[in-house]
Order: structure tokens, then sequence, then C-alpha cells
């Protein structure tokens, strides 16, 4: 009989840690991953045939759910026609065009096939642009495992303990600097010390990847002006933060206008297609156009394009999508909240748009270092607790929990019935 357990053991013949990226093998929170047979909206149904809701969401991009029949069609009318040309299409002009409605601020970009690839094709064209070296990052960002994104990263780095990652050699390791999210001091005083030399300051502008941090006011704008002053350029990974809570991302509700921006995730709508852009005298430096080289076999295959131009036409066009979809997450995240009020379980819930994290602390989590005092013991017991009621949240307390549109009352109801019991065995 296939059991979670046999494909689980199976799969560590052939991958480490019987998985093809880290978070999924459940290190964290110990036990068996569920192995997925298939996905419809909300749900998804492992090989045991036990279903779950899910709040992964394939780690964001789903914001559709699962097997979005309109998405299908898309796809499947792509792929009949061919799957890769290694040339250039009409399809994807008419994805930058959804792309740069969205986000002005990418006047020119160029399309990619992972979040990965986004940043690091960013910073390698913010060194060309400013022909400086150093890069700084927060604490706990995640921007894909990139050698000079690697120091003091968030996501399954965070999740694993990771502290520095060997094979990252010392000269890619010392060029990036780190300084606290939502702390400007140190970000100024980073600059006093190696202002020349800084090529940029790449940031998620709403932390997903230590869990759900939201910046203080202020902090974006302060961003924005210091490293105009310096003459650095701002990077905006909005990798996961893009389309998640609206038609755009965390600039369009802010008003602060970064020189380059990554996609990814809900971009592609489940397959794999990311982007980066910016402004056009910068963005005009990569190859063929200038010197700065960036290629790909698959960028911008017409699979890719099809289910992203299905995805962002979706959420431009349906009236109140976001609405709804905040909603939901409101009363999802507002009823965890009551929840362990009533079981005097000190929780903060931390939320962007559709994206959510319950911590297990009583302090504000506005940093990594905060994050890191939350009860991983607690989480790891409250998760447990949840799968064994079907709902499947990230194995991780550093992580973010993601809603659909197929996350309705329905969904949300049963969600909180399982989280009272799972807050009662604590
Ligand atoms: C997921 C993520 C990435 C990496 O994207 P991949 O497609 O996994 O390579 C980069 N930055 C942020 C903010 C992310 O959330």
């Amino acid at each position: 009989m296939t059991t979670n357990q046999s494909c689980f053991e199976e799969a560590k013949a052939f991958f480490p840690g019987g998985v093809n990226s880290p978070v999924r093998a459940f290190k964290a929170v110990g036990g068996t991953p569920p192995f997925i047979a298939n996905g419809k909206g909300a749900c998804l149904l492992d090989v045991e045939g036990r279903s779950f809701i899910d709040y992964v969401g394939s780690w964001g991009p789903l914001i559709l759910g699962h097997a979005d029949p309109a998405i299908i069609q898309a796809v499947t009318e792509a792929i009949a026609g061919g799957m890769t040309f290694g040339a250039p299409t009409p399809g994807e002009t008419e994805l930058a065009k959804l792309i740069q409605q969205a986000f002005p601020s990418m006047e020119k970009m160029r399309l990619v096939s992972s979040g990965t690839e986004a940043t690091m094709a960013a910073i390698r064209l913010a060194r060309g642009y400013t022909k400086r070296t150093l890069l700084v990052k927060c604490d706990g960002c995640y921007h894909g495992h990139a050698d000079s994104l690697l120091v003091s990263a968030g996501s399954g780095v965070a999740t694993l303990g990771i502290p520095g990652c060997p094979g990252v050699v010392p000269g890619t390791a010392s060029s990036t600097l780190t300084v606290p999210f939502n702390d400007i001091k140190a970000l100024e005083a980073v600059f006093a010390a190696h202002g020349k030399d800084i090529a940029a300051f790449i940031v998620e502008p709403v932390c997903g990847n230590m869990g759900v941090v939201t910046p203080n006011p202020g902090y974006l704008a302060a961003v924005r002006e210091l490293t105009a002053r310096e003459n650095a350029l701002l990077i905006f990974d909005e990798v996961m933060t893009g389309f998640r809570s609206c038609f755009g991302g965390v600039q369009t509700g802010c008003g602060v206008k970064p020189d380059l921006t990554c996609l990814g995730k809900i971009v592609g709508g489940g397959l794999p297609l990311a982007v980066y852009g910016g402004k056009r005298e910068i963005m005009n430096l990569i190859a063929p156009d200038g010197p700065v080289y960036q290629a790909g076999t698959l960028s911008g295959n017409p699979v890719a394009v099809a289910a992203g131009r299905a995805t962002l036409t979706r959420l431009r066009d349906e009236k109140d999508l976001y609405k709804k979809l905040i909603a939901s997450t409101n009363l999802l995240a507002d009823g965890l909240l009551k929840l362990a009020k009533n079981h005097h379980i000190p929780v903060i819930v931390n939320r962007f748009g559709s994206m959510f994290t319950l911590f297990f602390t009583s302090e504000p989590v506005t940093s990594y270092a905060d994050a890191k005092k939350a009860d991983t013991a607690r989480f790891v017991k409250w998760f447990q607790e949840m799968l064994g009621r079907g709902v499947y949240l990230p194995p991780s307390q550093f992580e973010a929990a993601f809603v659909s549109v197929c996350h309705g009352e329905p969904e949300i109801d049963t969600t909180l019935n399982a989280a009272h019991g799972a807050f009662s065995a604590l």
C-alpha cells in the first residue's frame, strides 16, 4: 500500500532529505510530510486519501487555489501550440503590459524562471550600473539561494538554523552586509561606513520569509530617501508580496518607488516564471542592449506566460476579488487571535493582504530578532495538532501562510474549529 511513509522512504534514496526544496521535509516540525496526490481549490489530497485545507498554496503562487479551470484552459491551449521555442512570442509582451499596469515602476523588464534568478540578476545589474560592489540586505529576509543572498537569510535557512552556508566563498559572503529590518539607524550607519561601495539595498518591503513582518510607518520612505541620497539602488523583492494584497504590490500602497523590482510566485500562476525590472535607464544595461549578461533557455516560455496572463487578468478584472480575499484573511486571523486569547495562549498575528503568520509570543514582532523569540516548540505542537485536524499550514514558525480566493467562509469555519481543538491540546 502506498503511504506517505513509504513515499518518503523511497524519495530519500534519491533526493537529499527526500525532497527537492528543504522546508518540504518537515525537519522543523518532525514527522512525515504528506505526499500530495492532487489539489483542488483550497484543498489538498495526500496519497493516503486524507484531505487538508491548504494554507501553503505552493508557498505563495496559488492565489486562485489549485487547478483553477481558467488557468488550466489557458495552459492547455498554450501547450497544444508548442511548449517552448527559444524565440520571442507576442504573449510575452501581453504579460508585460499586465505587469506594468500593476507595477508602473517597471518601465522595462526581463522574464526569468524563478525568484532566485530574478534577484540574482537584479543584483548583478545594480552592481554593473553603480560600478560598486557591496550589497546590503536585512537579517531574516530571503531573496532566493544565490551565493551573495544566503547571508543571514530567512525561509528554510532560518527554519533549519543554518548559520553560514558552506560553499559560499568568503569574498562573496563578505560583500553582503546585513542590517535588522525596520532599523533605519542601522542602515544609516552602514552607509556612513561604506556608502561609496554600496551598490544596492535589497529588501522584502513586507517580509514574509521570517514569518510576516510589516514595515513601521515611515521606514520604507526613509530607506528610499537614504539610498537615493547615497546613489545606491533600492531593490524591492516583491516575489512574495506582488499581487498578494492588491493588483500591484507593497509599493502600490506605500507610494515608495524602488529602482528595481523582483516578482515571482503569483506572476507565473503556478508555473515557473519570475521577472525583474525597473527604471528604463538601468534596464537598458541588460544584454543585448547593454553589457550586463543574463539569459535563459526557458525564459518567457509560452506555457508559463499563459498561466501568468490568465492569473493576472482575473486579478485585475474581477470586481471585489481582493476585498473578499482580505475579508477572508481577516476573518481567519481575528478568529485565531480570539481563540488563542480564550485559551490564554499569548500570540501575535501579523498580516499583509492575504498572507499572515501566527507567532507564539506576547511581544510585537517587527524584526527577525523578535521573530526568533517566538516559542517554536509550541509552534511545532500546534502545527501537528492542526495537521492532524486536516489543516495544512507552513511547517515552520518563520514562514507566511497564504489564503486563496477558494478559502471561503466554510473553509475558514472548519479551520477555526480545528484551531479550537489545537489550542485546547497545547
Ligand atoms: C520565494 C522567494 C524568492 C525565491 O523565489 P524562488 O522562485 O523560490 O527561487 C525570493 N524572494 C522572496 C521574497 C521570496 O519569497
